[in-house]
């Protein structure tokens, strides 16, 4: 059985990133530049003053109080036309342009006005509160660079840098299939011994916080023609994710019927738990990647292993998969395989957040999958931990917003 590690890097080196897309900078936000953003234009793009004031000749004003005359007005957006000049000024607002001849700012606070008659009460270092022109940055440099996740702020800076349309990676288009006779969609008839196919749902929603653009194929019944059938209508996808049918129980088909329709299989099974059954693959051009039936096992290796798998389509740079915590109860002794415990999280102001696991952690228990804020990693044969102790954690509220 492969490690978590492992399976992570066959499933890194197997997927490339997708190919850009245009697209404009207010609908960017959390969306994976495919190239570097360049500044059009400097900012900011003249000489502007930092405050509301009088801008000045430093020279003129070698010792205060010294006395100047008004001759024009620079606010914000409406440059003065005209040149000071000696002994003279013009009134001045945060953002207006530095007029010419000018180099400093007297504040308001350091003045007395008379009429045109301006009495400056505090000699200016020379150039003081001005933002010369290109202090944020200069046109041609590079600000952000291809493979960013566009946070709210880096939009703020790419508009400021004059980037209007731009190239970002394409959605991964993902197609979910859930397979098996006992599960049903969720609004269609079921027999007392059905339940509701909760994986088609879940599966959309956690590819689409992942970045994803996701669409559920249904449901395929534990026959191979039915499996067969909707495997054709997932042609096009960029990745086919399957829940259910991927041990080797006698109705778990993916892996028997997607090798006769010419699978080329990358791994299986894990040594993990949940999630043991795992199928990563290429089929037809696509990324498959079989995930286990019951639903936390499903939960569990798409925060995991279709958040990797996702990023690496994005072009993302791969990111430390644990956190770490402390841990909020004593716990025995682990197995031989890598566990994830379902857990609360409670944040500190001044210490590692603690996390305690529930009392129960069967793997069909979706009620204390959404109760969760994180997943306790707990090593192979790993000895009996006590509370308080730092443990890995996998935080669920990953989303790709980012302030
Ligand atoms: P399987 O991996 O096909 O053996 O399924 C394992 C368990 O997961 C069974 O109890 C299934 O009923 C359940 N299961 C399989 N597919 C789904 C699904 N789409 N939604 C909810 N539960 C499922
Ligand atoms: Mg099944």
């Amino acid at each position: 059985m492969l490690s978590i590690d492992e399976a992570l890097a066959k499933i890194r080196a197997a997927i490339q990133p997708l190919a850009g897309e245009e697209i404009f900078v207010a609908d960017a936000l959390g969306r994976v530049l495919a190239d570097d953003i360049i500044a059009d234009v400097s900012h900011p793009p003249q000489a502007v003053s930092a405050m509301d004031g009088y801008a000045v000749r430093a020279a003129d004003i070698p010792a205060a109080p010294a006395q100047l005359t008004q001759i024009g007005e620079a606010a914000a957006g409406h440059v003065f036309a005209g040149t000071v000049g000696q002994g003279e000024c013009t009134r001045i607002f945060t953002g207006g342009a530095l007029p010419q001849g000018a180099d400093s700012i007297v504040i308001q606070e350091d003045t007395t006005t008379d009429g045109d008659t301006i009495i400056i009460n505090e000699a200016p270092e020379l150039g003081a509160w001005v933002r010369p022109k290109g202090l944020d940055f200069a046109a041609g440099k590079t600000l952000l660079a291809a493979d960013t996740l566009l946070t709210a702020r880096d939009l703020g800076l790419a508009s400021a840098a004059g980037a209007t349309w731009f190239r970002v990676r394409r959605k991964p288009r993902i197609a979910v299939l859930s397979t098996g006779d006992e599960v049903v969609m969720p609004g269609a008839p079921r027999r007392p011994d059905q339940i509701v196919s909760s994986n088609s749902v879940a599966l959309v929603a956690y590819a689409q916080v992942l970045g994803a653009e996701a669409v559920s194929l249904g449901v395929a019944e534990d026959r191979p023609e039915s499996l067969r059938a909707k495997l054709k209508d997932a042609a096009g996808f960029d990745m086919l994710v399957t829940s259910g049918g991927a041990s080797v129980g006698d109705h778990d088909l993916i892996q028997s019927v997607f090798g006769g329709e010419g699978l080329d299989l990358g791994f299986y099974k894990i040594a993990m738990r949940p999630g043991k059954p795992l199928i990563f693959g290429n089929i037809g051009g696509m990324h498959l990647l079989g995930l286990p039936g019951n639903p936390v096992s499903t939960g569990v290796c798409a925060a995991i292993f279709m958040r990797a798998a996702i990023e690496c389509m994005l072009g993302l740079p791969a990111k430390p998969l644990y956190q770490a915590a402390r841990l909020g109860c004593d716990l025995g002794p682990n197995g031989k395989r890598l566990d994830f415990m379902r857990a609360k999280l409670t944040p500190s102001d001044t210490d590692l957040p603690t996390a305690t696991p529930f009392d129960r952690q069967d793997s069909s228990m979706l009620a204390a999958f959404a109760d969760a804020d994180c997943l306790i990693m707990r090593e192979i044969g790993a000895g009996p931990a006590r509370q308080g102790d730092v443990v890995k954690i996998i935080p669920l509220g990953f989303s790709s917003l980012q302030f």
